[in-house]
């Protein structure tokens, strides 16, 4: 018997193949994709895929294969296909009745181009290259959190009845990050879910930034990690009070401050400074302190406005 162990805990209940532990679905395919070995491995492995099908089992959970083609194809059930290792996987134009389950597979190509699925999208925890989802029909949730995506993503005209979750996934594009994120987003105006669409919007700003030249996606840093495109009010604050607090220690390092003596007298100085109010009473000394203090003056007006900026964008809409 195959020793495969799905995720439910069963065994696979296919006869393994010889001199093999597992069945021609859960047997690796050979290395050298030139090889006989290959061809007849995967020519077994495909009459083995028809077969099933035949008999309505769309249960591929752990399956090695190259191509999965199931073009025009309408499946009553769910199709599964957690965890398993796939090189091609085309439901063009197909209807899933239920869901399809890709938690966990490693897929290089996916190719959903106008296909109906009436439940959810699960490619959670999934490693997948090149996703293609045009012309989509989705009534459920599409998910891909956790997801590694290498290549590129189309969503066009993918209609998702509930939410797009790219929720801690990985894109090694740019472009791709972009263009998921902004698709994502604009399903949760449309339900109106403010908090998720405050995280796409940042991860959408975050992939243009990456993929402006290095100079500018260099200054840009700040923009993302102190202000968070406007979605981060703590962000600033704590940056606020992280410059104040350096700078009188700085300051008092150095002895920087007439009249001032203890730490304290220095925080007082850097707060009156950086809130600009300007009482007077202490003093930065001459040269590198009062440009410290300018620069402090400079910074806190700036800060305020920013605060004020993410601040109601976050809470007064
Ligand atoms: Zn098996």
């Amino acid at each position: 018997m195959c020793e495969y162990k799905f995720r439910n805990g069963d065994i696979c209940q296919e006869e393994a193949l010889q001199n093999s532990k597992y069945c021609i679905l859960h047997i690796d395919l050979p290395e050298d994709k030139k090889s006989e070995e290959f061809k007849r491995i995967n020519e077994l492995k495909e009459e083995k895929v028809k077969e099933k099908i035949s008999k309505g089992d769309f249960n591929f959970e752990g399956a090695k294969l190259l191509v999965v083609d199931f073009n025009g194809l309408s499946v009553k059930g769910d199709v599964n296909f957690i965890n398993a290792v796939i090189a091609y996987v085309s439901f063009a134009e197909a209807k899933i009745g239920v869901c399809a389950l890709f938690e966990g597979a490693e897929i290089d190509w996916v190719w959903f181009w106008g296909v109906k699925i009436s439940g959810t999208v699960r490619f959670i925890g999934a490693k997948i290259g090149h996703v293609y989802f045009n012309y989509a029909t989705i009534g459920g949730n599409a998910r891909f959190e956790e997801a590694e995506i290498r290549g590129m993503v189309g969503f066009e005209r993918a209609e998702i009845k509930k939410k797009l979750i790219f929720k801690n996934t990985k894109f090694r594009i740019p472009m791709a990050q972009e263009e998921a994120c902004r698709k994502a987003k604009i399903i949760c105006e449309n339900l109106g879910n403010r908090a998720d669409v405050d995280y796409y919007f940042y991860r959408e700003m975050e992939a243009r930034r990456k993929q402006k030249n290095p100079i500018i996606r260099f200054l840009e840093l700040p923009v993302q990690y102190i202000f968070g495109y406007g979605v981060h009010p703590w962000r600033v604050i704590a940056t606020w009070l992280l410059t104040v607090f350096s700078l009188a220690f700085v300051y008092w390092l150095g002895n920087g401050v007439e009249a001032a003596d203890s730490l304290v007298e220095y925080i007082y100085f850097s707060v009156v400074t950086v809130a600009t109010p300007g009482y007077g009473g202490y003093h930065p000394k001459p040269g590198i302190y009062q440009g410290l203090a300018s620069f402090e003056a400079i910074f806190g007006t700036f800060m305020w406005a920013a605060f004020i900026a993410t601040f109601a964008r976050k809470y007064m809409r």
